[in-house]
């Protein structure tokens, strides 16, 4: 046996053991363990770990630990500018898209709101999640901690918040959304581009009052909803506007 001394640091303490939490403490490991092995072993799945730096030094998951190692790991998306010592994933993705578990159905529609595709079904098997998580490039959300611990899933947030309002809240903060938002660009439903129509497109499909009201529409060809700039689309939009930027107003 080895024995090393950890050290986590900010939320990561949510998944510790509560004698284990911000503090400096040894952890027998098995000799050979990886970084990765021995963080996950003490609860905390990878993808919510940033940086590690072993003896004051970055390095990557599958390090080996050995006697006497000092292990400080640090979160995802900390605020402190850590950039210069990454290491532990080569590339950030450049396109940020998503796939969200079962738990998560009522953020689902919301990211994609703000023009995030993001992949939901509550039928997803764990192993359909963590396929298309690779194939496609995806960030997992889930609040299912085992979920994050498979080990081709690179990218994931573990959502700490239950109501879908303060989820997307969230995760815009951890994972610094607001400049990328592009709200109105997808279909909440389908998850599928918008597409503007002329006002004579619309046909049946809008009442007549919203008809008369307003000149601006846009669909989506999967399910051929049509939708409008009405007070829902307001109330949205001021959703939006509160997660990338100003807090939110209570109702
Ligand atoms: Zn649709």
């Amino acid at each position: 046996m080895v024995t090393a001394t950890f050290r986590f640091y900010e939320e990561l303490n949510d998944f510790l053991a509560r004698p284990m939490r911000r503090r400096a403490f040894s952890y027998a490991c098995a000799p050979g363990a990886s970084a990765k092995h021995m963080i996950e072993a003490l609860g905390v799945p990878h993808t919510e770990v940033e940086l590690i730096l072993v003896n004051g030094e970055s390095v990557g998951f599958d390090h080996p630990l050995v006697d006497g190692d000092r292990v400080a790991v640090y979160p995802k998306f900390e605020a402190l500018d850590i950039r210069p010592l990454l290491r532990v994933r080569e590339r950030p993705l450049r396109v940020l898209r998503f796939i969200a578990d079962a738990h998560l159905g009522g953020l689902a529609p919301l990211l994609r709101l703000a023009g995030f595709d993001t992949l939901y079904d509550n039928h997803y098997p764990d192993a359909d999640i963590e396929a298309l998580c690779v194939a496609q490039q995806r960030i997992v959300l889930t609040r299912d901690r085992e979920l994050l611990k498979r080990r081709s899933i690179t990218h994931g947030c573990y959502v700490r918040t239950l109501k879908p309002r303060e989820q997307l809240r969230e995760v815009f903060e951890r994972l610094d959304l607001a400049g990328s938002a592009q709200p109105f660009r997808l279909c909440l439903m389908c998850n599928a581009p918008l597409r503007r129509i002329a006002k004579e497109e619309v046909g049946a499909r809008a009442p007549d009052g919203v008809l008369e009201r307003h000149n601006q529409f846009v669909t989506c060809d999967v399910c051929r909803r049509v939708f409008w700039e009405g007070t829902h689309w307001q109330r949205m939009r001021a959703l939006i506007d509160s997660v990338a930027g100003a807090p939110e107003r209570p109702d």
